[in-house]
Parts: C-alpha cells; structure tokens; sequence
C-alpha cells in the first residue's frame, strides 16, 4: 500500500456524477426521483438519456420530450447503467486513441455481460451491464493520468515473458485490478458487484460466493473472455476461456457465436449514444479463423514441443488441450456428411497456394455439383436428399488420399484440393470421383435413386496470394461447362495464368 502511495500519488477517480449514480444504484430503496434530479444536474447526461429513451434501443411505444417521464417510463433499473455509461464515455471522449479503445473494450464487456445476464431477467442484466462496465475502470484510470507511460507497460508485457500484472507492480506498485478494486470500493458499487470483479483475479477462485454472486461472477467471466477474444490480441486462447465458461453456463440459449451476433448489435445500435466506434473492431468470421489459426499453431507446438505454449491451454491436465483440438475439429467439420467445411478447405487453399509457390509446382482444385439434386429432393423427400449428401461425401472421401482435402462447400456443392498434381493427373482425378458417384447404388427407403454429378478441374502453378480463389473460380466455370454441356462429365480449365501454368486446350470427357 505505501508502494502505491509513492508511485501513484493520486488514485484516479470517477466522475462525479459516476459516484452519486452508483450510490443510488446500491441503495435499493431509493427512489427513481433521486435519479432525476442527478441526471438534471448535467444537461449533456440528461440530453443523451432523453435521445436514447426515443432510441431504437429501448422502444419506447411513444415519444418522449420531458426529462422526468423518460426517466420514470425507462425506471431505475435501465437508466442507472445509462447515466454511468454516459459519465465514463465523456471522460473518455476527450481522450486519445488507446484511451478510446479501452472504452470500447470497457462497453464490449458491459454489453457482453448485460446479453448473458437477460438470460436471468432484465435487472441482473442491468447489475451485469454497471458490474462489467467497471471492470477495466483502473485501465481507464492509469491511462488518463499517463497514457504513454501505461501503453509502455502494455507493450513491455505484450513483447516480454512478464506479465502485465508484474510489470505494472514493478511500475506503479500495483496492478491495475488492485486499482480498481481501491476505486470501487470507495464508490458505493455493492460489494456483490465487487466481489464478482475479484473473482476474475484467478487466486481468489476458489472464494465461496453466495448463488447471486456466483452468478453475478459467472456472467462477468464469460464477459471478460468475451472482451479479451474481441478486442485483444490473443484470440486463440481467449476463445478456450470463453467456450469453457459458457460451458459452466449450461444454457442451449447462448454460444460465441450467438453471444458475438448479440453484441455485435448491441454495440451497432449504441454507437452514436456512448460514442463508440465498433467499426474499428474484427469481422466475427475473420475473428473466428484467426482465433482457429492460433489454436492450430499451439496444437502443433504443443505436440512437438518447440515452444511454450499459454499456461491456460495447458492447465487442468491437459483438459483445455482436448477442448482446442475438439474446437479446431468442430469448427472445421461439416455438420451433415462429417467431413471437411467451407471455412477449412479455405484455409487449406490458402496454405497450399503458399505451399506450391515457394516449390514452383502445380496444385489442382475440384469443384463438385450433383445433378438435377432439386428434383432428388422433390421427388424423394428432404430427408432423402440428406441421406444422398452423406452418401456421396463417404464416397469422394474414400476414392481421395488421406493427404488430399476433401470438403463441403455448399448445399449439394462439393470440392477437392490437390498440390503436386500434373493437368492429366487431375482430369483422371475427376474422371474417378465422377464414375465413383455414379455407380454409387443409393437406397433410400426402398426407393432406388441414382445419382450423377458434373466437376470442373483446373491446375496450375500459383502466381501470387490471388492464385486460390483464382484457380477455384476457374473450375468453378469450368463446373458451368460441364452442366452447360450435358452434366455428368468433367470439364478441365488448365488456364492458371498464361506464363506459369502448362496452357492447353479445354478438354472435357464424360
Ligand atoms: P444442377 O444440375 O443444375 O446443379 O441442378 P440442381 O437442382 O442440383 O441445382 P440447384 O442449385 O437449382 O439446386 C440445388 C438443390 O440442392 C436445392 C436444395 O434444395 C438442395 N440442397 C442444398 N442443400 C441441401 C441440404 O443440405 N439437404 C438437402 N436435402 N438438399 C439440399
Ligand atoms: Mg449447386
Ligand atoms: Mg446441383
């Protein structure tokens, strides 16, 4: 304590305005009045809560011109997290960039915990909302009062071993959780809310906390997880946290991906009102495939030994492990058929377009159509068409190598990725999958149903970064022919920029 004292002569502090709505928030009998008057003391605060009571946020049935009736048609519930939010982003407002950005974090989390926490009624989501807003408060504070100094700190911990809770002792003679902790308990936050905010320091973890509480603390877990996966860097490990917390929840309602489309909104609907800007933030599907880069990358560290890999994938013998690899396999398997998706035979197409440049050798993609399967499913039922899909999958699946990928694209859309492949080699490879289908005697029910498909092949050596999507639209026009020509056959596009690739003629067999 007397550390802190010297290397922080003054503790940050909350607005003013802040302190006065917290006291109100933790005082259950305080009126709604009481609310009205503080927020009529700031004209900037009381102008906003009027804008967002007539917002799209709150949809309100009419709308509202007068302060007060705002106020008492929202209650106290909604417009305490208001008025604190709106006192934390003024204070921010003024502020540089990596100050704005905490805020945003600040909000991500907040709305994170305030999505979770509806999930147990709209006032525990109102408490989740302030409880989780004030979670990065001593950040905040160290940032105002010496941005450089604490994005130093920041950096330090991001390039070093140390952690950012060592290197921050060492500089302030604190962390920052200990910071906010000092602030909060000085604010009238109750001591439900701060006790959820300790919980996230992982020592305290094995506090008994009341069910409210627990409650209160597992929500802001998995809120903070959330923040960490999308705002900060370490998306991979982040997204572990994340899934086992949600786990814990045992709720079929909310998953990362329900949970990001949430969010997303929220923030989308709040931008102008708490000044944020979530255009800044990551795409949730490019998000998604970082996080699953990363997560690879550690898989193979960790099977091999060449580097350390986060402490938080390791813990618990090796249970996280399991989660990543069960992850990685989740995410990149098709639900229906079992094999391959969309989103790994992408990420396969971009490796081996890397893969094949740096060797100067050809890679081939197959791009795989049924035919007529409209008529399939009309005339036999959806679920026949399922059954034709899973079908057809396993076959393409056991006439590949192993080392070939093999994957769902789309609806009845399949598609196969070759490297070292010659121009003949992939058309006879077409020829294989094409005649494997068709001799394929499905049964469905009783009912014989005979399947063709029609495949557009193109080869060539990859140029640049391009040379993916390149080659796969090239067979993809290539598949054209083929429906174009009689469907059933295999139509070849060799023609993968004119100077790099063996240049022939279209050729087509069936
Ligand atoms: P073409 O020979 O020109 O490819 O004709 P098509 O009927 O196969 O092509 P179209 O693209 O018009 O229709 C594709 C059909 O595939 C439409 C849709 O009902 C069906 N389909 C897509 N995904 C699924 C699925 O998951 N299950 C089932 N049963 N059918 C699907
Ligand atoms: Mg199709
Ligand atoms: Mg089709």
């Amino acid at each position: 304590m007397a550390k802190r004292r010297r290397s922080l002569n003054r503790l940050p502090s909350l607005p003013t305005i802040a302190v006065e709505i917290l006291n109100v928030f933790s005082d259950p009998d305080a009126p709604v009045q009481k609310v009205a008057d503080l927020v009529q003391a700031d004209p900037a605060i009381a102008g906003k809560i009027l804008k967002a009571a007539n917002s799209s946020r709150f949809g309100l049935k009419c709308e509202v011109a007068d302060l007060r009736h705002a106020i008492a048609l929202l209650g106290k519930a909604k417009v305490t997290p208001l008025v604190l939010s709106f006192s934390l982003s003024a204070h921010s407002l003024e502020s540089e960039e990596s100050i704005r950005h905490f805020w945003l974090r600040s909000f991500v989390q907040a709305s994170a915990a305030e999505v979770v926490g509806l999930l147990f009624g709209v006032k525990i989501a109102s408490e989740c909302f302030t409880t989780n807003l004030l979670t990065g408060i001593g950040q905040l504070g160290l940032l105002s009062q010496d941005a450089d100094k604490y994005i130093d700190v920041i950096r330090q911990s991001q390039e070093g071993t140390r952690s950012l809770a060592d290197i921050e002792r060492e500089v302030y003679g604190s962390t920052h959780r200990e910071i906010s902790m000092e602030i909060l308990e000085h604010s009238g936050l109750p001591q439900r809310c701060i006790a959820a905010i300790n919980s996230l320091v992982s020592d305290s973890a094995d506090q008994q906390l009341d069910d409210e509480t627990q409650r209160l603390a597992d929500v802001t877990g998995i809120a903070d997880a959330f923040a960490r996966y999308l705002c900060d860097t370490d998306t991979g490990v982040a997204l572990v946290v994340l899934q086992e917390r949600l786990a814990k929840l045992n709720s079929d309602a909310i998953n990362v991906e329900t949970l990001t489309t949430s969010v997303q909104k929220r923030l989308d609907d709040s931008a102008s009102l708490f000044d944020v800007d979530p255009s800044s933030l990551p795409d949730p599907d490019e998000l998604l495939e970082d996080a699953l880069d990363q997560l690879t990358e550690f898989t193979e560290m960790m099977q091999d030994g060449s580097r350390p890999v986060p402490t938080e994938l390791v813990a618990e013998n090796g249970r996280l492990k399991m989660q990543v690899d069960h992850l990685v396999k989740q995410t990149s398997t098709d639900a229906l058929t079992g094999i391959a998706n969309r989103a790994f035979f992408d990420r396969r197409l971009t490796e081996m377009v890397y893969q094949c440049l740096r060797n100067s050798v050809q890679m081939g993609v197959a791009v795989i159509d049924i035919d007529h399967f409209k008529k399939v499913n009309d005339a036999h039922g959806h679920l026949a068409g399922d059954h034709i899909l899973k079908q057809v999958a396993q076959t393409l699946q056991d006439v590949t190598r192993t080392d070939e990928t093999v994957a769902r694209y789309g609806g009845e859309e399949f598609a196969v990725l070759l490297d070292n492949v010659a121009t003949d080699g992939m058309i006879i490879v077409g020829e294989r999958l094409r005649s494997a289908i068709e001799k394929l005697e499905i049964d469905f029910e009783g009912a014989k149903i005979p399947i063709t498909v029609s495949i557009g092949v193109c080869c060539g050596v990859p140029t640049d970064g391009e040379s993916g999507l390149k080659l796969f639209s090239m067979a993809d026009a290539a598949l054209y022919q083929a429906k174009q020509t009689g469907r059933n056959r295999v139509v070849a596009d060799t023609s993968l920029g004119s100077e790099t690739a063996d240049v022939t003629d279209e050729s087509s067999i069936s």
